[in-house]
């Protein structure tokens, strides 16, 4: 499809009333490379439209962020200002709508050191995190992407930059749901109500475990929350009441497991992207709940650094189900953003949990969520393990096994 103002326009339209759903008098905080500037302003107008209060930019560049990373050494970069702080702070007090715009060229920091990667992210996390833990349930926010050219060479290397970023545009219009033709917020509501129907029938079931089979070497069970609930693609912000679709594209029903029961081995079905360099062709054994061993083709030491990032991380914090139909599924590249990527397949992810899905979760401290079974920890990685013949049986407390999964769509 052709990218039109049109085209661009009705996907600003859509981030800001499905994806965000801003609401009269919020402040939104907008947050986009600045090669994007164009398509913030287009965006931002639409936040004005729809009744902002006042739209706020974070301008970002993949080009600062590696110079900071070759050229800063890590006590500075680790350390929160101040300012920083105080910004954190204010959005507590604020609860700004929050869009993210994701753009980033997936090698952007490609060749920094790890352990530098690692120790600037925990640092900081360490002092924002309780800021991010303050706002949880509290505000509107999504992510979308928007088509850089480094990021559409990295998918589509043999192809010229003009018909990269073409296919990636095409990509990610088709997963978005928008055709030129019919209108894309009425799509995203009968997407968004499909998959509230699942999540509802998940939610019936009272499952105990779910058993994880593929030909693969996929032989897992994991213990989910008695009370917890499988939710996916909408959301709503308890505060105001204002539903909004946290991912675009969203193809996912999940849950957070009960952290520390899961017992087998997972292998994965697609290459993950961490800290901008991939972990192919892995396997994770787990015993009582915690990563034990883990086994890659490529990318062993980055798994074993990422499996040790803290106590927690070696631990599940999410079960998602997503059908092999996925449109994200059938572009059939790897898109290097997990935006994307985990909207594929079935996966899981290590580290922190989301205590939301808990009754009356974002009441609860971490530590409250954390003794009801939710995982926490700096890192929540997703990874790939639908395959085309997997199959996921939902068991009761009394043993009844329900089908849940067969050849690695919905049974
Ligand atoms: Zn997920």
């Amino acid at each position: 499809m052709k990218i039109t103002q049109e085209i661009l326009r009705s996907y600003a339209r859509l981030i800001a009333r499905s994806g965000a759903n801003v609401q009269q008098g919020q402040v939104v905080q907008l947050s986009i490379a600045v090669d994007q500037a164009p398509f913030a302003v287009m965006l931002a107008e639409e936040c004005y439209k729809a009744g902002a209060k006042k739209v706020n930019v974070e301008w970002q560049s993949d080009g600062i962020s590696r110079l900071h990373f070759q050229y800063a050494d890590q006590e500075t970069l680790g350390t929160v200002l101040p300012w920083e702080e105080a910004k954190a702070k204010q959005m507590v007090e604020d609860l700004p709508c929050r869009i993210f715009i994701a753009s980033e060229d997936p090698d952007a920091l490609a060749g920094i050191s790890p352990d530098k990667l690692s120790y600037v992210g925990r640092s900081r996390a360490r002092v924002l995190k309780p800021y991010r833990n303050a706002i949880d349930g509290k505000h509107q926010w999504t992510i979308a992407a928007y088509p850089s050219e480094k990021w559409a060479k990295k998918c589509f290397p043999e192809d010229d930059a003009e018909t990269a970023v073409q296919k990636l545009w095409d990509a990610v219009l088709k997963t978005v749901r928008i055709d030129g033709e019919h209108d894309p917020v009425a799509a995203w509501q009968a997407h968004s109500d499909f998959i509230s129907a699942k999540a509802a029938w998940l939610n019936k079931q009272q499952f105990r475990y779910l058993r994880y089979r593929s030909e693969n070497g996929t032989d897992f069970r994991v213990e989910l929350i008695p009370d917890a609930r499988w939710e996916g693609a909408g959301a709503v912000n308890k505060r105001n009441g204002a539903s909004y679709i946290p991912n675009m594209p969203t193809e996912e029903i999940f849950t957070s497991p009960l952290a520390g029961s899961c017992e087998g081995t997972l292998v994965s079905t697609k290459p993950l992207s961490w800290n901008s360099q991939l972990i192919e062709d892995f396997s994770i054994t787990f015993a009582d709940g915690k990563a034990v061993s883990c086994k890659a083709e490529k990318g062993q030491e980055l798994l074993e650094k990422m499996i040790a990032m803290d106590e927690n991380a070696c631990m599940l914090g999410e079960v998602a189900l997503v059908p092999k139909e996925s449109p994200v599924n059938q572009c059939g590249f790897l898109f290097y953003e997990t935006l994307f990527d985990e909207n594929a397949c079935c996966h899981v992810a290590l580290g922190a949990g989301f205590k939301e899905v808990l009754p009356n979760g974002d009441n609860l401290s971490t530590e409250e969520a954390k003794a009801r079974g939710i995982n926490d920890s700096i890192i929540h990685v997703d990874f790939m393990v639908g395959s085309d013949d997997l199959a996921i049986d939902g068991v009761r407390a009394d043993g009844t096994t329900v089908p849940v999964f067969r050849s690695g769509t919905w049974a």
